[in-house]
């Protein structure tokens, strides 16, 4: 059965995107720890990002280099904090975060509940700078 992001990049769930190639796609994470978060993921359904090729794992991190500017434009920060842990989704992805210290960054807090007009214009923001 086909993960929850291949369904998302088949546009059979719906998504905030933010960019896509032919094989990486970047979309606004559901459940963000600031505005901003984003997903950067292979197109190509792997669970463990160390089980990509080197190629896919290299280019996808230039992949989300460009997304993370974006970001950073978009939402002013101190860094993109760049995460990977995988425990829920068992397809590759890399977490973009803005934060301004490492409280932001703490998967273990509450996430932010934003309206579907916060996102669109999060997206919006994002999408605006890339
Ligand atoms: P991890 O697997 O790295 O522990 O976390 C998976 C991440 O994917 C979480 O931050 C979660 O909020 C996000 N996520 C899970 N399901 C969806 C979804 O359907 N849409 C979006 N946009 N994000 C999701």
């Amino acid at each position: 059965m086909a993960s929850i992001f291949t369904r998302i990049v088949n546009g059979e769930i719906p998504c905030y995107k933010i960019a896509e190639d032919d094989r990486f796609f970047a979309f606004l994470d559901i459940n963000p720890m600031t505005k901003g978060h984003t997903l950067v993921i292979p197109k190509r359904e792997v669970d463990y990002i160390f089980d990509l090729t080197n190629d896919e794992v290299a280019d996808m991190m230039v992949f989300a280099k460009k997304v993370a500017a974006a970001v950073e434009q978009a939402m002013p920060c101190k860094r993109i904090a760049v995460a990977v842990l995988g425990l829920q989704v068992p397809h590759a992805h890399i977490h973009l975060v803005p934060i301004n210290s490492e409280n932001d960054v703490d998967f273990k807090h509450e996430p932010l509940h934003l309206s579907p007009e916060t996102f669109a214009e999060i997206q919006q923001k994002i999408t605006s700078k890339l």
